[in-house]
């Protein structure tokens, strides 16, 4: 089986890692040098363009930032249409707009491709195991074609729905996530300004009703949660700015539908303010950071 695999950014070099240790030929294609780089020392070729990997690839996986990027990938001169081969199986796996992706299908079926929308949850330490939870949009006999591939990238793969149906999961799982990860860090902020340390708090927590997977992988407070970005000076992880974008997804989405979102759009805004102060490519963990008191002799 070969795969032509583009976009070999922080989750794209580690999935494609474990694609090359099941035997899978990658053909790997970035428009960053040292991301496709980074691509050849985990195992995988270099290709020249997005086409190129589609024209070696069995199936194409694509994993780019935003849904601009996968048109672009997709669509442009030179990108994965250009080298689509009849009946050839396309999984992007990028967090972006459900309409776009519904966009992207299309044109991949008008030039006899086929195509699922298939974005991932679980961040860098999960994409490194092979863990990562992957939820789909698409044909159900697509699905189970994508089944082995999926697999070896992931443990929890759902098929959701027709296409789109993947990423709207996706968009309201980050929407959870994202409100968290600024509720949890208002928390130990407030706790902090009492004299509660940020240890016991953890532990009330966790055996409490606020628990959050947020808390007990992306702990933002350093020194309590091994693995958490935190203790790494907020090394990504997943971005204050990817978190923003898929917060700004589904504030757009919801907008769409006329479903009233209040915390998310305040989670979003928080989030680009904290962007906007330099933490942007910094974990999404930082913007308790951000969220540091003013000074003592602040008016309350
Ligand atoms: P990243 O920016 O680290 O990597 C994306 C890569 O795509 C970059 O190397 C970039 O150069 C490349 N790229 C962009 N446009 C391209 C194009 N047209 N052709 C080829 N390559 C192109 O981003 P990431 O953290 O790997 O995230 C990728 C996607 O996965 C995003 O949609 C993100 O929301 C989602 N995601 C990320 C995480 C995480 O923890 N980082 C977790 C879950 C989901």
């Amino acid at each position: 089986m070969n795969v032509g695999f583009i976009g070999t950014g922080t989750m794209g070099r580690p999935m494609l890692a474990n694609l090359v240790k099941k035997g899978v030929a990658v053909f790997a294609y970035d428009v960053v040098p040292a991301a496709l780089q980074s691509a050849v020392s985990a195992g995988a070729k270099a290709v020249a363009s997005a086409a190129d990997a589609a024209r070696h690839g069995d199936v194409v996986v694509t994993i780019v930032p935003s849904s601009s990027n996968v048109v672009s990938a997709y669509l442009d001169t030179g990108g994965v249409l250009d080298g689509l081969k009849r009946g050839q199986l396309c999984i992007d796996m990028s967090t972006i707009d459900p309409g776009t992706s519904r966009r992207v299908a299309e044109a991949v079926r008008a030039r006899g491709g086929r195509f699922l929308d298939a974005p991932v949850s679980g961040g860098v330490p999960r994409a490194t195991d092979g863990t990562l939870a992957i939820m789909v949009g698409g044909d159900a006999g697509d699905f189970e074609e994508a089944r082995p591939i999926l697999g070896a990238m992931g443990t929890n793969v759902i098929h959701v729905g027709p296409a789109g149906a993947g990423e709207v999961a996706k968009l309201c799982n980050n929407l959870v996530a994202g409100v968290a990860a600024v509720a949890v860090s208002e928390a130990f902020r407030i706790a902090e300004g009492f004299g509660v340390g940020a240890k016991v708090l953890t532990e009330v927590i966790a055996k409490s009703s606020g628990n959050t997977w947020v808390m007990e992988h992306m702990h933002p407070v350093p020194g309590l949660v091994e693995k958490a970005p935190s203790n790494r000076d907020y090394e990504p992880g997943f971005t204050t700015d990817l978190m923003a974008k898929d917060l700004g997804l589904a504030v757009t989405a919801a907008r769409e539908l006329r479903v009233p979102v209040f915390v998310a759009a305040a989670a979003q805004q928080v989030l680009r303010l904290a962007s906007s102060h330099g933490l942007g490519r910094k974990d999404f963990s930082s913007v308790y950071r951000f969220l540091r008191p003013s000074s003592p002799e602040a008016p309350v």
